[in-house]
């Protein structure tokens, strides 16, 4: 029996895409794995309504991007990538064309702003960066060439918040698409699409997932003439996504409203631990108070997620290492979201190329998983011990 999902975001996420089960009776949808898709009849294979191959998705893609569109405040049009960089890279190479111009928020994702340099310059494109702070005042670095703005916050490592609808509205009443990078909130605490801006992305491979096992991205839009630039240019570079991980990023899904919750509980239990003990120069959480986009988070988010920002007293990167090789419950890695914690030193991959930097010590990323918080902090607390500027 197909449902109609109804109700608040939660009970939507547990109700929908579960229409597609092939006996009716399992909870989960099939994982339809196929190459070949069969017409039953002859006049059905070039038909609009028929989906012709496996590349253009099965059953098992039509039921997550169903349940996805219940994420972000809803969407009218859901694409889902095989990474988040791709989720990321499509909507700028679907309005891109020679002598194009972009702008970038300087904290961006660095592979976002690899494609940025790399691959959109090759194609004649020029990329600009903006503060992270500049909110209306990008209307004076539009220009008629300008086919994005691509916005990220918080900030990647450094967790500014930009004022997001003062920068819609100025891109939109030049007429220039936005795009924002929605994943620190996962769709759940922060809903682009409702402050003006026209494409939500969000790499599932994080919090949607919520497993660390699985690769994926999807782009929300209520924009149907967008959303279709954006599927001819998937379509055009062959991307695809395997139904086993359409599947696994439908199972975390259905979970996510409640990790969150515990995500956001336990990551700012550690953040204020942290910021009152004496090796931390200051955490950059937004959600804490005093924090510096503290009264932008409150006015556009409804809760934050477990990655946050600590900077260290002053010493010298082997110092830093110590402190994340003593501890035992964070593992070392990139990525996050997954139910177990990570702590990375973060200063290496740090890149601004339109503001200046100053931090005033070394930055650890934390991401707060779902262990109990009282183990995380007492090991927090002995791998700090040692830390020469506590
Ligand atoms: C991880 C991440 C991406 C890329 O996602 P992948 O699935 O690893 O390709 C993009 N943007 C942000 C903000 C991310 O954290």
């Amino acid at each position: 029996m197909a449902r109609r999902p109804t109700g608040r975001p939660e009970t939507r996420l547990a109700h929908s895409g579960r229409s597609s089960s092939s006996s009716g009776r399992s909870v989960n949808p099939v994982v339809e794995r196929g190459s070949t898709m069969l017409a039953s009849q002859a006049s059905e294979l070039y038909a609009p309504s028929m989906q012709p191959y496996g590349r253009h998705g099965t059953s098992t893609h039509a039921a997550l991007r169903e349940a996805l569109g219940q994420l972000e405040g809803g969407a009218s049009d859901v694409i889902l990538a095989p990474s988040g960089l791709m989720a990321c890279t499509l909507p700028l190479l679907a309005v891109a064309e020679p002598g194009a111009h972009f702008l970038v928020s300087d904290t961006v994702y660095g592979p976002t702003r690899r494609f940025c340099d790399r691959t959109l310059g090759k194609l004649g494109c020029t990329t600009e960066y903006f503060a992270p702070e500049i909110g209306a005042g990008i209307a004076g670095r539009l220009r008629k060439e300008t086919r994005a703005v691509f916005i990220e916050s918080p900030g990647s490592l450094t967790f500014e918040i930009s004022d997001t609808p003062a920068i819609a509205a100025a891109a939109r009443a030049a007429g220039v698409a936005t795009v924002f990078d929605n994943t620190w909130a996962a769709g759940v605490w922060h809903h682009p699409l409702d402050l003006g801006v026209d494409v939500s992305v969000q790499a599932t491979t994080k919090y949607v997932s919520g497993g660390s096992d699985v690769l994926g991205g999807a782009i929300f839009t209520r924009d149907s003439a967008l959303a279709q630039r954006m599927r001819d240019t998937a379509m055009d570079l062959g991307v695809s996504v395997s139904p086993d991980d359409a599947y696994l990023t439908l199972r975390g899904l259905r979970t996510l409203p409640a990790r969150m919750a515990q995500h956001q509980a336990t990551g700012l239990a550690l953040a204020r631990w942290l910021a009152s003990h004496p090796a931390v120069l200051r955490v950059l959480h937004p959600a804490l108070e005093g924090d510096r986009s503290h009264e932008l988070w409150k006015r556009d988010f409804s809760g934050a997620s477990g990655l946050f920002g600590v900077v260290l007293k002053p010493a010298p990167a082997h110092a830093v290492h110590a402190v994340l090789d003593a501890l035992e419950l964070f593992g070392m890695g990139f990525s996050y979201g997954g139910f177990e914690s990570l702590a990375i030193h973060c200063d290496p991959q740090i890149k601004r190329t339109a503001t200046k930097l100053a931090l005033g010590g070394p930055l650890v990323r934390i991401s707060a998983g779902l262990e109990a918080p009282a183990d995380l902090i007492a090991d927090l607390e002995a791998a700090l011990a040692g830390y020469p500027a506590g």
